[in-house]
């Protein structure tokens, strides 16, 4: 038996089975490259879900990560550390905004940001008690916990987890009306993703990310933009809202905050509403742990310097011409995204998404489906242009494969 059959049967049998993986077992990585326990090498497209936007180990992020290794690792936040004030500082500046709150994933800066919002509308609104809602999206991700699957409209996601968290109103992505209707006297914030990442890289119409912004300053309601996949770097800006020049109230980061090293998540806003957590209402064993700073803090040097920002925006170009010429003829029936970070929807008279990524992966790349026909394509922001070229020539030669059989 071969060493990835072996490694995935073992794996299967002693794991949950809450993912399904592609049959590629990795070893080892750099840049925008894997090779997996046989020796094949794999352009990786999907980076971690934009975890790995700075690439494989990034020599900036991993010095930082050695030496903070060595030095310190973890000493609670019953303490302060060294590390601590220039992830604070960096961040906050990065983001325009006052202050920072430092979680480890997604997930639960997405908490967080829900129970700053509540608070804020009960301390600073006046909101009466218990009363406070949020208008999310349909077709939204936030992560898995039993409140953010609580206003999923997913069934895999949310059917089977009940009683359901309540304090939600779902409203229609890309709708700018369907918010304004949605806001009552007791609602305290909107969360959306400025692109909705698992639903397919869905781009809302031209114009919403400042209709919302100004909705909500309208209403004295609190604008949460969840940038953990779209931000810091994958669409060609610092963050997609920038694309539209808005700012939100509440950032919500993480992904790629981490490097792809450790898992690093914050909410960023200015003291009028972080202000309002105070010692013993929230928190994090490992939150802005040393090990989580260091390394966040040279992400934040590297973004600084926006080469990152720029490459996404250059090769996003390409990626999104080359992809749209595939429209038609090619197999694929639409392409949606902005930098390096494209949804690809397959004809499905060809195949499922997974039947193209399997194709894609025996030609040596990784990619990864989601919603039945759609393919995700978001590299490290490091890809060469000849592999990006290359990736795309291995997906048309992949469809025109499937359309054959
Ligand atoms: C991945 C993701 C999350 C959840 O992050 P985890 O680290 O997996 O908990 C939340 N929101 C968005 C937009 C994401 O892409």
């Amino acid at each position: 038996m071969s060493k990835t059959r072996e490694l995935i049967e073992l794996s299967e049998r002693r794991s949950a089975h809450n993912y399904h993986p592609l049959p590629v077992v990795v070893h080892e990585a750099r840049g925008a490259w894997v090779t997996d326990v046989e020796g094949t090498r794999y352009l990786d497209c999907l980076a971690g879900y934009s975890s790995l936007n700075f690439g494989h180990g990034n020599p900036a992020i991993v010095q930082a990560a050695q030496e903070q290794l060595q030095r310190l690792t973890l000493t609670s936040r019953a303490f302060f550390h060294d590390q601590f004030a220039e992830f604070c500082e960096g961040l906050a500046d990065l983001c325009g905004k006052d202050m920072i709150l430092p979680m480890n994933t997604g997930a639960e800066a997405v908490e967080t940001a829900i129970k700053v919002a509540r608070k804020w509308g009960y301390e600073v609104k006046g909101v009466a008690p218990d009363q406070a809602n949020i208008v999310v999206m349909e077709d939204n991700f936030h992560g898995r916990t039993t409140t953010i699957v609580s206003f999923s409209t997913d069934p895999d996601a949310r059917d089977g987890f009940g009683p359901a968290t309540p304090g939600f109103t779902i409203v229609k992505y890309g709708s700018a009306e369907a918010i304004r209707e949605a806001i009552d006297a007791n609602t305290v914030a909107v969360l959306l993703e400025p692109i909705q990442g698992e639903a397919g890289v869905l781009v809302p119409p031209a114009g919403y990310l400042q209709q919302v912004r100004e909705i909500c300053t309208e209403n004295n309601v609190l604008f949460i933009a969840d940038e953990i996949q779209s931000g810091l770097g994958r669409t060609g800006d610092t963050f997609a809202c920038d694309h539209e020049g808005v700012v939100p109230d509440m950032y919500v980061l993480g992904k790629a905050l981490g490097g792809g090293v450790v898992p690093v998540s914050a909410v960023v806003a200015d003291a009028d509403v972080l202000g309002v957590i105070k010692p013993g209402q929230h928190g994090s064993t490992f939150g802005g742990n040393p090990l989580a700073c260091a390394v966040g803090n040279a992400v934040i040097r590297l973004l600084r310097t926006g080469e990152y920002q720029a490459r996404a925006k250059e090769l996003g170009a390409l990626l999104h011409e080359r992809l749209t010429g595939l429209i038609g003829t090619g197999g694929v029936v639409a392409v949606r995204g902005r930098g390096l970070w494209a949804g690809v929807d397959i004809d499905p008279s060809i195949g499922t998404g997974r039947q193209v990524c399997e194709a894609l992966m025996r030609r040596g790349v990784l990619a990864k489906d989601t919603h039945g026909s759609t393919i995700r394509l978001a590299p490290p922001l490091v890809v060469s242009e000849e592999d990006l070229n290359w990736a795309v020539d291995q997906l048309a030669a992949a469809l025109a494969e499937l359309s054959e059989d």
